[in-house]
């Protein structure tokens, strides 16, 4: 292999493949028919730590006394020497040598039996790639492969959970706001019987009828705000699909007004309502609860003030405008206060959750509609609601 006796062979060539044998960081070795080691390059000396031993024509079981530490590296190549004689052909496989420190190197092994043409044993050239380094860097690939996939899985596992426990949340806020509504049902009637029933005057002293009139407030105040979060609840689970009729929007808006005619008339606040009659194919429920909840905004702001109400056609839409002289909002406000639990006033000063606006404008959202405030703080605000006529 390494004596190129070939007819032609260029001038030098023995050296230069020396040179390239020697250069190598890869260790080779040639050995004969019976596993005698012939050539081996500065890398595979280095291996066995051979240096100053004299290893030529001889077997790795020969050189296993010479270098007892290399004892069972030898012996094992060896023994992998006689697989690849075996099998008859090149062989490659991963080979472990120790080194005398102890540590392992992890080879890449390419064996090349070679045969004389009487088939008997002639030669076998071994080359080996130290793949230690790379090993080391697959596994480290691999633990933070895994590493990786773990805290991914991680993530997912959290993340599921937190999405379990804001649907137990909001099914569980679904059913007790259900839950309550019929209670209070059933006590906003009794209330409101008492209340007819109870003209000051003997059996009924002012004190008590009173407090009639404080426990219907109270009992109005808390089912709007079960109404909100039912259909807050409704909104969020997705169960809202507007149930289209056809209707006039003045109509709706002024039955909305009149169930709120006590409210307003508690707040001191007087209602105009100018309307023309606008057809669409909106949800009755749905557009008597904007123009609720918009109205009822305008009374609890309004300071006590005129609020003005209109109704009117504009192109395909039809537009419900709601204006109150109250306590107005600030700009940097205006956009925020249409999502969930957003205020713009201390809970002190007004209570609320902050639904209300959000609830106006998914429920015009869902109509392919939208809605919009203006307002300058101190001087009242204008709410326009967008529903499209046709759909
Ligand atoms: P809530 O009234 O329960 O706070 P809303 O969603 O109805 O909830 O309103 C959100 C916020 O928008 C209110 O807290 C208030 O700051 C502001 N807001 C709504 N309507 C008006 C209005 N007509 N005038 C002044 N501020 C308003």
């Amino acid at each position: 292999m390494i004596d190129d006796a070939r007819p032609g062979a260029l001038p030098g060539s023995d050296v230069r493949l020396r040179t390239l044998f020697e250069a190598s960081p890869d260790p080779m070795f040639l050995k004969d028919g019976e596993g005698r080691w012939l050539e081996v390059n500065a890398a595979a000396v280095d291996l066995f730590e051979l240096q100053g031993i004299d290893y030529r024509g001889k077997t790795d079981l020969e050189l296993a006394e010479l270098q007892p530490a290399y004892r069972d590296a030898l012996v094992y190549c060896r023994n992998s020497d006689e697989a690849a004689w075996g099998k008859g052909a090149t062989s490659r496989g991963e080979e472990a040598i120790p080194r005398s420190d102890g540590c392992l190197r992890l080879f890449d092994v390419i064996k090349v039996p070679l045969f004389a043409p009487d088939g008997r044993r002639q030669g076998l050239v071994v080359l080996g790639r130290e793949i230690t380094e790379r090993r080391k860097a697959e596994q480290e690939r691999d633990r933070l492969l895994a590493a990786e996939q773990a805290a991914r899985a991680e993530t997912e596992r959290h993340f599921a959970e937190a999405q379990r426990a804001v649907q137990l949340r909001e099914e569980f806020i679904g059913v007790a706001a259900h839950e309550l509504r019929t209670p209070l049902t059933t006590l906003q009637i009794v209330v409101q019987g008492l209340l007819r029933a109870a003209r000051p005057g003997p059996g009924w002293p002012p004190a008590l009828v009173r407090q009639a009139q404080l426990a219907e407030l109270q009992v109005r105040r808390l089912t709007r705000l079960v109404e909100d979060v039912l259909e807050i609840s409704r909104i969020r689970s997705g169960r809202f699909e507007p149930r289209l009729e056809p209707l006039d929007l003045a109509e709706v808006v002024g039955t909305a007004l009149a169930a709120l005619q006590k409210t307003a008339d508690d707040a001191g606040c007087r209602v105009d309502f100018a309307s023309e009659p606008v057809r669409g194919n909106w949800d009755r429920i749905a557009v008597e609860r904007i123009a609720a909840n918009l109205v009822g905004n305008a009374v609890k702001y309004g300071r006590g003030r005129p609020i003005e109400v209109a109704v009117r056609a504009d192109g395909d839409a039809a537009l419900l405008t709601v204006r109150d002289h109250g306590i107005g909002i600030a700009p940097a406000d205006l956009a925020r206060i249409f999502e969930m639990f957003e205020r713009a006033v201390s809970a002190r000063e007004y209570g609320g959750l902050g639904l209300g606006l959000y609830i106006v404008r998914r429920l015009a959202e869902a109509h392919g509609g939208s809605v919009s405030a203006e307002s300058r703080p101190g001087e009242g605000a204008t709410f326009t609601v967008s529903l499209p006529v046709r759909r």
